[in-house]
């Protein structure tokens, strides 16, 4: 992969204020807060932080720019028209927000820009081709009566996105709200905020009228509470812990809003003694440290065949010994740092207590370097299914290995958690696959593959991964409301 050239390194950071009915404000209150490089603990810039008072504004402009303004009336074309141009804008300044997203989050560039900006730009292209292709029914009821439905925009859409994949998971928001023809109030994650407001100043420029898009940055409980409680935001979209979206449903429930949650997981990937076991080891490998563990579908659990169990050991340390940490900026970098402090210390509790249950840590477990919050790639063997390390989602550089003996036991243990986002089995023998593939409570099972997403097909979680599904057609229901229309058919009485 090419060198960045210095500009692109040092991203310019243009837009810090809130943005709302096409203006840039500071907040209300004037306040701001700090987002830092989490690779060298450095502030980058202050961003405006914004409360209820934000949110109210941000509303009224998203409710006045879907009842009075020229969005209402756009034909459906035009509107995808729009989504295009943007999708076009990001493309054309893909290093500059790849090394933004980097800077802010600090995952590898190669990562930004090999598979966050392009999955970026995919999402937004897919659903800008669905804007004009969102069809309702005619049904045939009884008695002379012409009954059709329509699909609507359900209004104005209150969106809620983590830090780990910021850019993408504003695509994934955005691309069925606009192409349904709602409007939008986003809160970007208080650790990642400056690609999503690059992204809306990008949205600006492509022509997507004001009000459309508002952003208000700033903290969960104040403006991401303001949105979920306000009585005019018709629906919430919310990605991030299954903690906080409990408190999103109670938050929610005095105005009885439309949710839909993607959550966590623990997610198991089974490796059967038949499967190409280099293959299998690289899978793992990436399906866990991929973004420095933050992923909310990594393969967490790896569950490995009793009789491969120590050989498959020894190629997965090897590759950790390989994994190269350092600047995320340098192309050369596969792990960067967590995002934060306080994910840091999470990570680092954890393997503590893997350490005292008892589980046997053979890669990693430490900080490396001593700068920036980066974390070696870490492996526990002999874990049991009871430990907190194979129970509760770390989101960090932190692999758990699990021992199986036959297919029927692997399948219940695989199940045994409250989470459902994601599996994987990795085999050559088709019937097993198939049958784990409908057996494993999941939304989402890679067979001999891992984290394959594509903006078509849906993504989402069983059980407390989520509810609701986003990505593909079935991403565009959450953004619609169906209208059913009855025509006295005059026809039997001409
Ligand atoms: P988080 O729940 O702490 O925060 C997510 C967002 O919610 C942030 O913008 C935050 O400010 C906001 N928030 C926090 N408290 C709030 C409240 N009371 N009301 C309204 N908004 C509130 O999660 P996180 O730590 O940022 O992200 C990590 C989690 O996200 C992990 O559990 C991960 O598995 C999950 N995740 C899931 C998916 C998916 O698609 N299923 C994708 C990415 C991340």
């Amino acid at each position: 992969m090419a060198t960045l050239t210095e500009t692109v390194k040092k991203p310019e950071i243009r837009q810090t204020q809130c943005f709302i009915g096409g203006n840039w404000t500071p907040a209300a209150s004037g306040k701001t807060f700090d987002t830092i490089n989490p690779a060298t603990e450095e502030v980058i810039t202050q961003v405006a932080e914004g409360d209820k008072k934000d949110v109210d504004l941000a509303v009224k402009a998203a409710r006045d720019a879907l009842e009075n303004g020229p969005w209402g009336k756009m034909d459906a074309r035009e509107r995808g028209r729009l989504m295009y141009r943007l999708a076009d804008l990001i493309e054309d300044e893909l290093d500059e927000l790849a090394a933004l997203e980097t800077l802010d989050n600090g995952k590898p560039i190669r990562d930004s820009r090999g598979a966050d900006l392009p999955l970026t730009i995919d999402c937004l292209r897919y659903y800008a081709g669905y804007a004009d292709k969102i069809h309702g029914q005619t049904i045939p009821v009884r008695g002379n009566y012409f009954t059709y439905t329509r699909r609507e925009p359900v209004g104005v859409a209150g969106q809620i996105i983590p830090w780990n994949f910021p850019m993408l998971m504003v695509a994934w928001k955005w691309g069925p709200a606009l192409a349904a023809g709602c409007t939008i109030v986003m809160k970007p994650a208080e650790q990642t905020p400056l690609t999503c407001l690059r992204m809306g100043r990008l949205a600006q420029k492509a022509g997507i009228p004001d009000g459309v898009i508002n952003i208000v940055p700033g903290f969960g409980p104040t403006a991401g509470g303001a949105i979920v409680k306000h009585p005019d935001v018709d629906k919430v979209a919310f990605t991030g812990e299954d903690a906080t979206a409990k408190i999103i449903m109670r938050d929610a429930s005095d105005t009885l809003k439309r949710l839909t949650f993607e959550l966590g997981g623990k997610s198991p990937n089974i490796v059967f003694a038949d499967a190409d076991l280099d293959a299998a080891a690289l899978g793992a490998h990436v399906a866990l440290y991929f973004n420095q563990g933050q992923c909310c579908c990594a393969g967490s659990r790896l569950f490995v065949e009793d009789k491969i169990y120590d050989k498959f050991v020894d190629k997965l340390i090897s590759m950790n010994e390989t994994r190269k940490l350092g600047d995320p900026l340098d192309p050369e970098t596969e792990q960067g740092p967590q995002v934060d402090q306080a994910q840091f210390d999470k990570i680092m509790r954890f393997v503590d207590i893997g350490r005292e249950q008892g589980a046997k840590c053979v890669s990693g477990g430490k900080r490396f370097g001593d700068r920036g919050f980066f974390v070696e790639p870490t492996m526990f063997t002999e874990v049991e299914d009871n430990m907190d390390i194979a129970q509760k989602e770390i989101f960090g550089p932190v692999l758990s290995v699990l021992r199986f003996k036959d297919t029927d036991e692997v399948i219940k243990r695989g199940n045994a958690t409250h989470f459902g986002l994601a599996a994987a089995v990795w085999t050559r023998d088709v019937n097993k696959a198939h049958r784990l593939a409908a057996e494993l409570k999941a939304g989402t099972v890679w067979v001999n593959c891992y984290d394959v997403f594509d903006a078509a097909a849906p993504f989402g979680g069983f059980k407390m991964s989520g509810m609701g599904r986003e990505l593909g057609e079935k991403g565009l229901d959450a953004y619609t409301e169906s209208k059913t229309q009855e025509l006295l058919e005059l026809r039997s009485i001409w």
